[in-house]
């Protein structure tokens, strides 16, 4: 496809399907890769993620040919609209990208830029691996317990966007609805209400979980926990989970994954599962934030609807030292974009300051994804290294002693350095 503002790199080979198959890529060693920089601190730790990203591909010898691509505030000078119908095409047909954060301007009218990327490209699993790098400062005593993935439901629940502003003609429209054909008619106080629906599918819940279960195996992972508020909320948080407990235990022989439907309330060493096979539990979702704390070790990969996975994975990213170092990306059938948990954090911006560890170890599941795990695994190394010899950005510098501060541009030369003298 021939684009109007997006200049596409003369070298470099397009990702692509493998002949016959629905989600399994063809990765050529010198792919074309689109990457958004993002707003605010996107400018700094975009182009200091990407040079990092070069030094490992070069490192095990491959190329990347990026493709810049636009969105927020850079696709508003550019096209004068905040998410080009080119930028969501590029990502489309190339099929694994990256990006930096984009801020969502606060007001009526406006919708999350993130929200729209990830719905428009049916990007239906986030994905954020919480692990502990050695000598990053941790608020717990032992962070390097934690070792979880969470996927959680990027399409449906609250992202759907589906609610009414009190005071407006159609939330008393739906509260007359409500009250008036569905019997709940002393449900609601009187007065401006506002109300919001909260849609929980079995497409959306059931390939969420298979992605997570399909993850633990391919992993070697041995346990997945469904968590959810269905104690409360029995016919979309419980509904979530009775769905998936189905995909666990009508789609893989039990002695590969052991559906344990009953383990709500159960001690998990009272669980009797098959030698070798991997167990898909359930936990309450208010339970597990103090499990997350108190019993960290015991958790693997985590599968969830969107509200608890935003909750959760928020605050196991804080157990290993926080925003400036979680990664993260997004999931649909043979295609990917990785970015950051954290947003676009206006105050640091164009300061050289912010870290852009998040957005390099969102490079590293992206090179994970590419099955390009030597490179992957030199980005991990490499940031672990630099963080533990005591050279780091200003949010970790603040919370260490005798650590030495360093600008984005440097830190990212410091982990370059630490690239080369690994491979
Ligand atoms: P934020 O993540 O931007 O910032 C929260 C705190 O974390 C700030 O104190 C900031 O200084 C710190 N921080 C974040 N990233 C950092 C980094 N790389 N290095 C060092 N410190 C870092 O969250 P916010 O302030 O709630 O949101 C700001 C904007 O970002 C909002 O418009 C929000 O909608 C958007 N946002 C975007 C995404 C995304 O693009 N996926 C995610 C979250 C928030």
């Amino acid at each position: 496809m021939s684009y109007d503002k997006i200049e596409v790199p003369e070298q470099g080979e397009k990702i692509t399907l493998k002949d016959g198959s629905e989600d399994e890529l063809e990765i050529p060693d010198n792919p074309i890769i689109p990457i958004i920089y993002g707003d605010g601190v996107g400018s700094d730790v975009g182009p200091a993620a990407q040079k990092v990203l070069d030094a490992a591909a070069d490192a095990t010898g491959r190329e990347i040919n990026w493709m810049r691509i636009y969105a927020g505030e850079s696709a508003r000078e550019m096209y004068d609209e905040n998410l080009p119908d080119e930028t969501v095409e590029a990502i489309k047909e190339h099929r694994v990208a990256i990006k930096g954060p984009l801020t969502t301007p606060v007001g009526a009218g406006f919708r999350s830029l993130n929200v729209a990327l990830r719905q428009t490209l049916d990007l239906y699993a986030n994905v954020r691996p919480t692990y502990y790098l050695d000598g990053v400062p941790s608020p717990v005593k032992a962070p390097e317990e934690m070792d979880m993935v969470t996927f959680r439901e990027n399409t449906e629940d609250v992202y759907a966007g589906i609610e009414w502003e009190a005071g407006t003609e159609e939330v008393e429209q739906v509260r007359d609805f409500i009250e008036d054909e569905m019997g709940f008619d002393s449900t609601i106080h009187e007065g401006p209400v506002g109300i919001g629906i909260k849609p929980i599918t079995e497409k959306g819940s059931k390939r969420l979980v298979r992605e997570a279960i399909d993850y633990a195996l391919e992993q070697g992972r041995d346990k997945v926990t469904l968590v959810h508020k269905g104690n409360i909320m029995k016919f979309t948080e419980g509904q979530f989970s009775e769905w998936g407990m189905e995909v666990a235990d009508e789609e893989y022989p039990d002695d590969e994954v052991f559906a344990a439907p009953d383990s709500l309330w159960e001690e998990q060493d009272d669980i009797d599962i098959p030698e070798g096979a991997i167990m898909v539990e359930e936990r309450l979702a208010d339970a597990m934030l103090q499990w997350m704390q108190l019993r960290t070790d015991e958790f693997d990969v985590l599968a969830m609807p969107n509200l608890n996975g935003d909750y959760l994975s928020d605050s196991a990213g804080a157990q290993i030292g926080g925003l400036g170092i979680a990664p993260g990306g997004n999931f649909g059938k043979g295609r990917m974009l990785a970015e950051p948990v954290h947003g676009s954090a206006p105050k640091r911006a164009n300061q050289d300051m912010a870290n852009p560890s998040a957005l390099i170890l969102s490079g590293r599941l992206m090179f994970d994804y590419m099955g390009w795990d030597d490179a992957a695994d030199l980005v991990r190394d490499a940031v672990e290294e630099t963080i533990s010899s005591g050279k780091v950005t200003y949010d970790l510098e603040r919370q260490l002693e005798d650590a030495e501060k360093l600008a984005t541009s440097e830190y990212a030369e410091e982990v370059i350095d630490n690239i080369e003298k690994l491979s």
